[in-house]
């Protein structure tokens, strides 16, 4: 049996997972339960799960989550809460995988703490990837930890580079398809009068609230080729964006000979979590199989830079090195908040952005403890940039 601790289990990855899981009780045990504060869904998940461990980030919701487990009559458990029992149970050694599904920066301690403890960890959280840059790959070299990439794209171009050997892989350029989210196949709507209502109507994704406001950005495919740049070693020049409206092609690789070697399926993340579950061996899926003749056609198309900024803010950001990637993904974030709490509009997100950007000195970090140290930072700096300057 493999032991699995699961971090971010309430939400749209973390559900999925379960579901994937639920497929095979005799393989995999699901150890540990992890979330930041809809305790009610957390016991639930425990009543079915039965884990050894519960644990959510937010102090305050310790009593609520023991209430809500007496409540259900779960009773054989170890509760635990903090942010510090959360990078604990990330690098407990008593998990072979931790399935990483935290949504936002949120994420990065506890992905250090996993890849520290050499786990196998199944990468959702993307936020982690472009704050810790080099140092979580160097880090993850060290310890032996394998990262396989969950995120749709990542784990289409892991799966495509096995097309060529090592050497291939390196002079490989790679395309990550983009949906375009809602709006960028509709010039006819103007971006400044966006809802939060209109933006998270993703076309062919369901996922949960923060990456779906990005997907209308673009943000999230500009995290996602910060993403590629660490996961790969690929210089961002070698990383080209298409635009693929049905979601389909997952992403390609397009190696020297001017073969590219692409990864379709139908669009659910339910089979990027099998295949990282069963690496290096394929298991069941349980996703809508593809049938191209019903499908008919595939489109593809160039992104739109000029209405969509933030994917080349996150070209520029990777350019500049860890510190501007730290500060683009916490000026986003802000940005996205306030965006979802009607404190800011849509294109205010790409405003902040660009404002902290420009702010930032691309110092190079020192330490660990320095990624959340500027992105509390920045954080608070694009709050009070957004209360003065939103439109
Ligand atoms: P979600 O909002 O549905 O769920 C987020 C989970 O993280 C919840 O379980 C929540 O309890 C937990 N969480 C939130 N803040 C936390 C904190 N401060 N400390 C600890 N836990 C916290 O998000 P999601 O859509 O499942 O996305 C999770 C991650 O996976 C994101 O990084 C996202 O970019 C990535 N991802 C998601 C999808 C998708 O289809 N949903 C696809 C690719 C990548
Ligand atoms: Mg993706």
């Amino acid at each position: 049996m493999e032991n699995i601790a699961i971090l971010g289990a309430t939400g749209s990855i973390g559900t999925s997972a379960l579901d994937v899981i639920a497929q095979y009780p005799d393989r995999y045990h699901v150890r540990v339960l992890c979330a930041n504060s809809n305790v009610k869904k957390l016991a639930q998940l425990a009543s079915v799960w039965q884990p050894e461990l519960v644990a959510v980030a937010r102090d305050d919701l310790y009593k609520p989550l023991l209430e809500e487990l007496a409540q259900l009559g779960v009773t054989h458990v170890s509760v635990a809460s903090g942010t510090e029992a959360l990078r604990a149970v990330a690098g407990d050694p008593e998990d072979d995988t931790v399935i990483q599904a935290v949504v936002g920066a949120a994420g990065v301690l506890p992905s250090f703490a996993a890849v520290g403890a050499g786990k196998r960890v199944l990468m959702a959280n993307k936020e982690s990837i472009v704050c810790g840059g080099d140092m979580l790959m160097t880090l993850a070299r060290r310890t032996g930890a394998k990262i396989l990439p969950v995120d749709s794209e990542h784990n289409a171009i892991f799966q495509c580079l096995h097309a060529g050997n090592e050497e291939d892989a390196c002079e490989a350029k790679l395309w990550l398809t983009c949906s375009g989210g809602p709006f960028h196949a509709r010039p006819e709507i103007d971006l400044e009068g966006v809802t939060p209502e209109m933006a998270l109507a993703h076309p062919t994704w369901s996922m949960g609230r923060k990456i779906t406001i990005d997907s209308a950005t673009l943000m999230n495919k500009g995290l996602e080729v910060i993403e590629a740049h660490h996961l790969f070693n690929k210089p961002v020049e070698d990383i080209g964006v298409v635009i693929h409206p049905q979601s389909i092609v997952h992403s390609m690789v397009e190696f020297a000979d001017g073969a590219v070697i692409a990864q379709l399926g139908t669009p659910s993340m339910k089979t990027p979590i099998a295949y990282c579950l069963g690496y290096p061996q394929r298991i069941q899926g349980s996703a809508k199989r593809l049938s191209l003749p019903e499908l008919g056609r595939l489109d593809f198309g160039k992104p739109d830079l000029e209405r969509f900024p933030q994917l080349a803010y996150a070209y520029e950001a990777a350019r500049r090195g860890q510190k501007a990637a730290i500060v683009l993904n916490a000026a986003n974030e802000a940005g996205v908040a306030a965006f979802l709490e009607s404190r800011a509009g849509f294109v205010d997100i790409a405003r902040v952005c660009r404002a902290m950007l420009d702010a930032c000195d691309d110092a190079a970090l020192a330490s660990v403890s320095d990624i959340s140290a500027i992105d509390a930072e920045v954080r608070q700096l694009a709050q009070q940039w957004l209360a003065k300057n939103h439109r």
